[in-house]
C-alpha cells in the first residue's frame, strides 16, 4: 500500500508545472510556471527550461541591452585611443557617428529591457482583481523607469550625484521621449489656437 501511495505522489510532483526560477533565492520569487515549450534558440547550450515565458523574454531583451552597452563602451575606448590620434579627421567623424547611433540603440534597448523586467516582476493576480496584461505592465515599467531617470538627471544637474553610463542611457531615453512629447504638445497647442499645422 505504502509503495502505491509513494508512486502516486511522485507522479503528481512530476506532472505539476514547475515554478520559474527567477528570483527564487530573493525576496520576490516568480510565481509563473516554467515555459516548457521555450524555443531552443532562446536556451543556452545544454540548458533545460527553467524560466517562465515573461522572464525568457526579459532575458533576451537584457542580452540585447548588454550587447549594445558593450559595443558602446568599446567605442568609447576606441575614441580615447586610436581615434584621438587621428591626424586627418575622417576616422574621428565616423567614430562619433558610430557612438551616437550606439548611444541611442543602447538607451532604447536598456529601457525596453528594464520595462520587460519590471513587467515580469508583478506578483500573481489577487482574488477579484483583473490582472493587467503584459503590454500594460510593460508600459507602466517604462514610464516609471523614465520617471526615475529624470529624477537622476535632476540630481546630476544640481550636482548631488554623478551618473553611471547606464544611468546616462536612461536619462537619454527619457529626455528623447520628453522632448518629442513637448514638441507634439506645442504643435497641438498651435492647432487649438487656430493657427493650423
Ligand atoms: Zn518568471
Amino acid at each position: 500500500m505504502t509503495e502505491t501511495k509513494q508512486t502516486t505522489t511522485e507522479q503528481e510532483a512530476a506532472e505539476a508545472p514547475r515554478v520559474c526560477a527567477a528570483g527564487s533565492k530573493g525576496q520576490n520569487p516568480c510565481w509563473r510556471p516554467v515555459w516548457q515549450e521555450v524555443p531552443r534558440v532562446m536556451l543556452y547550450i545544454g540548458e533545460e527550461p527553467a524560466l517562465c515565458s515573461e522572464h525568457y523574454y526579459a532575458r533576451v531583451l537584457g542580452e540585447h541591452a548588454d550587447a549594445a552597452l558593450y559595443a558602446l563602451e568599446a567605442t568609447e575606448e576606441w575614441i580615447k585611443g586610436a581615434v584621438q590620434d587621428d591626424p586627418h579627421g575622417l576616422l574621428t567623424e565616423r567614430a562619433y557617428n558610430v557612438r551616437d547611433d550606439l548611444f541611442k540603440e543602447a538607451a532604447q534597448a536598456w529601457a525596453r529591457s528594464k520595462a520587460a523586467e519590471s513587467a515580469a516582476q508583478v506578483g500573481p493576480p489577487q482574488p477579484g482583481e483583473v490582472y493587467p496584461p503584459l503590454v500594460v505592465r510593460e508600459q507602466m515599467g517604462l514610464l516609471l523607469h523614465r520617471s526615475d531617470a529624470l529624477n537622476n538627471a535632476r540630481g546630476a544637474l544640481i550636482g548631488d550625484m554623478e551618473l553611471t553610463l547606464t544611468q546616462r542611457l536612461a536619462v537619454l531615453e527619457a529626455l528623447t521621449e520628453a522632448s518629442e512629447a513637448a514638441n507634439e504638445k506645442a504643435m497641438r497647442y498651435r492647432e487649438e489656437q487656430g493657427f493650423g499645422k
